[in-house]
């Protein structure tokens, strides 16, 4: 097999394609009706109150945080092993940024660490829980923290669309403040670029539609004075353009379409690795009984005691077969951006541990079952 099998892709259908055509003969380009669309469609299916659609999920993360005020003189925790976004976004708010270290089982962020953290007497405003590979937090034991200390949490869920955690679908904020979806195409569905923001908050709700367009508002019930006429607004906080298009939305309607068809072929192929990569010198991803993930990754761990190859090695094989493997990822206080902030290598042992013979394998909707085997045998082969 010669074609190279990349660890995730979109899948774009003809129904996708004639949504953004329509967009594309129509009158509205940019925000406008396919947003609220799109919204009510994520919201009714992880049945939250709200949803605002923006550019990214990494702008979702941002204006959530400024949503909570968050600020100088304030404490923003979440995993080490995660995209850059998830820390990224307190530093945008100019507020200091601290890791909890991962489960060594889930590999998302550790309830008992933070626990430990919190005794510490420090106390964050927020908590970002990461839902790696699309496998929820134990988010009803974080929230029990919350409460006790008084900190906001808001779900990093971008790899976690069409996941659910105690049977309701991830996304409804049962045990958070808000949730953030990621609409990049290697994510479970995609509109490009985008991303989304749930939460049960009216007061949030209103102050995300505003951060996400300068902070203005055309509502005269929140102006400061009376209106000027038919063209006035207000600016009433520092927001930005953080907008997404009606292109971009008609697509994200029509793929939460196909969401469960997505999330139902991940589950799949995720059994399928599951089965077939029994009695090899790796680690299969655990699965909390709480959750029910939506499978954006499938995570092998190396059990390089076992092996005579490094973890650079199988990785090197592995491409050099053709498979697109991955290592998601990097943990973040080990960047040297970070390093400037006074990390150090050490600081979070089981996420650096993690990082040292993680590898995700090719897993996405279009996979076929043909090119899955050629995957498990060269792994197979590899690991001999
Ligand atoms: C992809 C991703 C993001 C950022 O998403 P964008 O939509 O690319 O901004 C943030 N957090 C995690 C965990 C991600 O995987």
């Amino acid at each position: 097999m010669s074609s190279y099998i990349p660890y995730g892709k979109q899948n774009i259908n003809q129904q996708d394609i004639d949504a953004v055509i329509d967009v594309l003969k129509s009158d509205w380009l940019t925000q406008g009706p396919m947003i609220e669309r799109f919204e009510q469609a994520v919201a009714a299916y992880c049945q939250v109150s709200y949803a605002v659609a923006v550019s990214s999920a990494t702008a979702a993360l941002h204006i959530a945080c400024l949503a909570i005020a968050l600020g100088k003189d304030d404490l923003l925790w979440t995993s080490p092993i995660t995209f850059v976004a998830s820390a990224n976004c307190g530093l945008y708010c100019g507020a200091t940024v601290d890791f909890v270290d991962i489960d060594p089982r889930t590999y998302n962020l550790s309830v008992e660490q933070l626990e430990a953290k919190l005794k510490q007497g420090k106390i964050p405003k927020v908590v970002i829980p990461v839902h790696l590979a699309g496998q929820s937090c134990e988010m009803e034991q974080v929230y029990n923290l919350a409460k006790v200390y008084n900190f906001k949490i808001i779900e990093d869920a971008s790899h976690a669309i069409g996941g659910e955690y105690q049977n309701h679908k991830i996304g409804g904020c049962q045990y958070s403040d808000m949730a953030v979806f990621s609409f990049h195409p290697v994510k479970i569905i995609t509109t490009g670029e985008g991303g989304i923001i749930t939460t049960n908050d009216r007061e949030l709700y209103e102050k995300l539609i505003r951060l996400r367009t300068h902070g203005i508002t055309r509502n005269p019930g929140l102006m400061t004075e009376e209106s000027h006429g038919g063209w006035y607004y207000q600016q009433l906080e520092l927001g930005y353009n953080y907008r997404m298009t009606d292109i971009q939305a008609a697509l994200g309607c029509s793929q939460m379409d196909r969401l469960d068809e997505f999330v139902t072929r991940r589950r799949f192929l995720a059994e399928r690795y599951n089965r077939s990569l029994q009695n090899l010198p790796i680690t299969l991803p655990f699965q909390n009984e709480m959750s029910n993930s939506s499978w954006h990754l499938y995570i092998i761990r190396l059990q390089l005691d076992k092996i005579e190859k490094g973890h650079r090695q199988v990785f090197e094989a592995l491409r050099k077969s053709e498979i697109g493997v991955n290592v998601h990822y990097i943990p973040v206080h080990t960047q040297p951006y970070y390093q400037t902030l006074g990390f150090k290598r050490g600081d979070f042992p089981n996420s650096e541990l993690y990082y040292g013979s993680a590898i995700s394998l090719p897993l996405y909707y279009d996979l076929s079952e043909e090119k899955q085997d050629y995957v498990i045998n060269s792994l197979r082969k590899v690991l001999k």
